[in-house]
């Protein structure tokens, strides 16, 4: 195994802290906090503001499927971190994929997608979009050359990077450029990164989609998604599907997303410190054979990250039996998700059952005696103890 490189700083700008930490500029009655702005409806004075309203003359709320201030607020706020014009909130992470995929496709299109990718958006690509005649071709993502070949003809390639599981990385920049010289809108999934650790659209990727249910809110306590962008894209979101699907954030959910992420830079330099410091140990095992962590392997895209999340898997050889090693951990919890403050553990074997996972592992290979990992907020010592004793007691 390599020598594991030098840990980066914990690379987070004042002007993003001061952002998360005061993210509302006016509020009513000066709160600190967002009110939650709990209503179906807005209502209007007159029938000419209706009116008025209707025809697109002046802008204000009108009903919080379209939109609610508190879910504008957490809106606005992904948007400046991650140095686009808008954004829009949904109530899952998928409903954000879905989203930013389906007002850009129809059938007889192309989709580019990386390989390994998370189970659900796979599929969405599988179980949906081909039966609705748009075909995915998949592409290892740490081939760049490959994903350049396959974009002539595509309508959208989609990208995630690091990969869930695999945990590979995918050269941005130069995909981004090739895309756009070819038409091809570009979308990833920046969960893991988060925008203090790696912004797309500075690579010149179109539409960003976060998982916010994960390191963004942070504490376990909500599903959430969101998706950002140029208006023009967003607009087209607005126009072609955001309404009719139907998947819209919730005012409460917004709100715990912003209460989430007003520290969200303390807890990311702590699931990166864990992180690391859990693959360093790892890595020097006897018993384990790869740690899948940007950190720990060479790819492409490694360069647009500026720091690392905790969520990542390790391999462990034969002399390890993986149900005893899970039931072992004391400090670890077994459970599916990621971004909250416990960490948590899965399987791949495990993993095999679920039939999201299953399709994954089926069409790119089960990682044999591969374990993800969610890095929390414990001390690290004590995460690195649970795990190397749980390792120790499993063995054969
Ligand atoms: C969890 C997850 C999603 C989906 O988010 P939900 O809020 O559960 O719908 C998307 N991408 C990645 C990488 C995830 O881990």
């Amino acid at each position: 195994m390599k020598d594991h490189p030098p840990a980066p700083g914990i690379p987070v700008s004042d002007r993003m802290t001061a952002e998360l930490i005061a993210p509302h500029a006016a509020m009513p009655h000066d709160a600190s906090s967002v009110p939650i702005f709990q209503t179906s409806s807005f209502l209007f004075d007159r029938y000419e503001d209706m009116a008025a309203v209707f025809a697109g003359e002046s802008e204000r709320y009108i009903y919080t499927r379209g939109n609610n201030p508190t879910v504008a607020e957490l809106e606005n706020l992904i948007a400046r971190m991650e140095g686009v014009e808008a954004a829009r909130g949904f109530a899952s992470g998928m409903a954000a994929i879905a989203a930013a995929v389906i007002p850009f496709v129809q059938a007889g299109d192309r989709v580019v997608a990386v390989e390994n990718l998370y189970s659900d958006a796979f599929r969405l690509f599988e179980c949906v979009l081909k039966k609705f005649g748009v075909t995915t071709e998949y592409v290892d993502g740490t081939d760049t050359e490959a994903v350049v070949a396959a974009l002539p003809g595509a309508k959208l390639v989609y990208l995630e990077s690091p990969t869930s599981w695999s945990f590979t990385t995918q050269d941005m920049r130069a995909i981004g450029a090739a895309a756009r010289e070819q038409g091809v809108i570009s979308v990833i999934d920046n969960s893991w990164a988060t925008p203090l650790f790696q912004r797309p659209a500075d690579f010149g990727i179109d539409l960003i989609v976060h998982a916010a249910s994960k390191y963004l809110a942070g504490h376990s306590d909500t599903i959430a998604g969101l998706v950002a962008g140029p208006k023009h894209l967003i607009d087209r979101i607005n126009h072609d599907s955001y309404h009719y699907l139907g998947g819209k954030m919730s005012p409460f959910d917004a709100w715990l997303v912003l209460r989430g992420m007003r520290t969200l830079h303390l807890r990311m330099a702590r699931h990166m410190q864990n992180g690391l410091t859990l693959g360093r140990a790892l890595s020097a095992n006897a018993s384990v054979t790869r740690v899948r962590h940007p950190a720990f392997e060479a790819n492409p895209g490694n360069a647009c990250l500026s720091g690392y999340g905790g969520l990542f898997a390790f391999d462990l050889d034969e002399s390890v039996d993986i149900p005893r090693f899970t039931n072992a951990l004391k400090v670890v919890k077994i459970g599916v998700s990621w971004g909250g403050p416990e960490s948590l553990v899965i399987p791949a074997e495990a993993a095999l059952g679920l039939s999201g996972a299953a399709n994954v592992f089926q069409r790119f290979g089960t990682p044999a005696g591969s374990v993800r990992l969610a890095a929390g907020l414990e001390c690290g010592e004590t995460l690195v103890d649970d795990v190397l004793n749980a390792i120790e007691e499993a063995r054969k």
